[in-house]
């Protein structure tokens, strides 16, 4: 009997993350994946960056079962509920305002990172009214046609059934090497009335590109981006979908970069608990909305209301959870440059930020093998990258040292294996 009859019988060929990862997952817990028939993976995807706080954290868990318990609102349209009064104190008091942003303000959109993006795309329309958008080489914003068009990715492109407009592409930092100053070349192309370009609304930008291939722009490259911004009257958008609550060591991605960007996107990780739930952040003076103008029955998901404060009041009132994640960056970075030097001093590099890291290989067929071969050994992890080039270490931030090792040693038996294969090859 096929095991999968069921998923290949009755659902959709637009599956993908199963096609990679062949078993049927049953539990998870912390940054344990455990499948039907109790065999564990460390699970080095965690949900994309959705699972920054593992899978099923106990004090999440609990918040979230007491709420059930006591009858809390699951659905309110967007009314008041007691459950999102607490979330906007304790995000207004934990997040925004030591940041210096406590005059920001919160719209709670659909539940997904596109529909944040979504938003925050219509509202910097509505506010300039100019319609055209800045977005990056190999920039990732969300499947729905707004964030699409601000995307790069052409296999997402190519299913889209309309043309993707209103959108002009700028080469993102270190598109063209380290000596190409990609924000002059903006700037030129702005300053030039017929340069063809014309004056966009906003500037829509990753700090670390997560789908892209964890391209990461330097705080030099970030502050003068936001200078451009001011001189050509853009707004800065930062999708800190995936590389904000904590990915990098911060709880914004920027947060060290001494910029202030006009508008953020956070969905993925905000909940903590793995629940849909995304906000658009913006400056109070951005805010022109009228009441119910950009609309959505799942706008605040009380239930991830409820993680989302056990999240913050957990791992943000001190700096000890970002402190360890600096650590356990920095042991992953460690590791993962032995395995260059190990494997492929020449062909591999390490990229990336915090956890937001990775291997770069010379093509994705050698990361599809590293990954097949590392599944075999108990460990799911993807790619990610213009050609998925880009072996992607984006486990849950509360991965215990010794799992990171465990994980490390299989990845570098997977390197072993694939590179001298590769070799082999070449040889023959
Ligand atoms: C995942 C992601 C999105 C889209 O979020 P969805 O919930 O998949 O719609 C947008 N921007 C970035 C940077 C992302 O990583």
């Amino acid at each position: 009997m096929n095991t999968f009859e069921q998923f290949e019988k009755h659902e959709s060929g637009i599956r993908s993350y199963c096609r990679s990862f062949p078993v049927i997952f049953k539990q998870a817990r912390g940054a344990e994946l455990i499948t039907a028939d109790g065999k564990s993976y460390i699970d080095f995807l965690a949900g994309a960056g959705t699972l920054n706080y593992g899978h099923n954290h106990p004090v999440l868990k609990k918040a979230l079962i007491e709420y059930l318990e006591n009858d809390g609102l699951t659905h309110g349209l967007d009314m008041y509920s007691s459950a999102k009064e607490s979330f906007l104190e304790s995000f207004h008091r934990i997040v925004l305002e030591p940041r210096g942003l406590g005059d920001y303000v919160v719209q709670f959109s659909g539940p997904t990172g596109a529909n944040s993006v979504e938003a925050a795309l219509k509202l910097a329309r509505k506010v300039t009214g100019r319609s055209n958008i800045i977005s990056f080489t190999n920039g990732f914003h969300g499947c729905t046609v707004g964030a699409l068009a601000a995307t790069g990715n052409q296999h997402h492109r190519g299913a889209a059934g309309v043309p993707l407009t209103d959108v002009s592409r700028m080469p993102y930092a270190n598109y063209f090497g380290d000596k190409v100053n990609t924000i002059s070349m903006m700037d030129k192309l702005l300053s030039d009335p017929s340069s063809g370009v014309d004056k966009p609304a906003a500037v829509i930008v990753e700090v670390v590109q997560g789908e892209g291939g964890l391209n990461a722009a330097s705080s030099d490259w970030m502050r003068k981006l936001e200078k451009v911004c001011r001189k050509h009257e853009m707004l800065l958008i930062v999708d800190d979908i995936q590389a904000g609550c904590g990915r990098t060591g911060t709880f914004f991605s920027f947060e060290e970069m001494g910029i202030k960007p006009d508008i953020i996107t956070l969905s993925k990780s905000l909940s903590g608990f793995g629940l849909p739930f995304a906000v658009v952040v913006m400056r109070r003076e951005l805010d022109q909305w009228e009441p119910g103008e950009h609309n959505g029955t799942f706008r605040g998901n009380n239930h991830a209301f409820v993680t989302a404060t056990a999240a913050l009041e957990h791992f943000w009132t001190s700096t000890e959870f970002a402190d360890s994640v600096k650590a356990k960056g920095a042991l992953i970075r460690e590791r993962m440059q032995k395995i260059v030097r190990r494997h492929g001093p020449d062909s591999l590099f390490v990229k990336g930020r915090g956890m937001m890291i990775g291997i770069s290989c010379p093509d994705g067929e050698t990361a599809a093998a590293i990954c097949a071969e590392a599944f075999e050994n108990g460990l799911v992890i993807e790619t990610s990258g213009n050609h998925s080039q880009v072996v992607k270490c984006l486990c849950p931030l509360i991965i215990s040292e010794e799992q990171i090792n465990k994980a490390m040693d299989i990845l570098d038996a997977a390197f072993a294996k694939v590179m001298a294969a590769g070799a082999q090859h070449k040889a023959s």
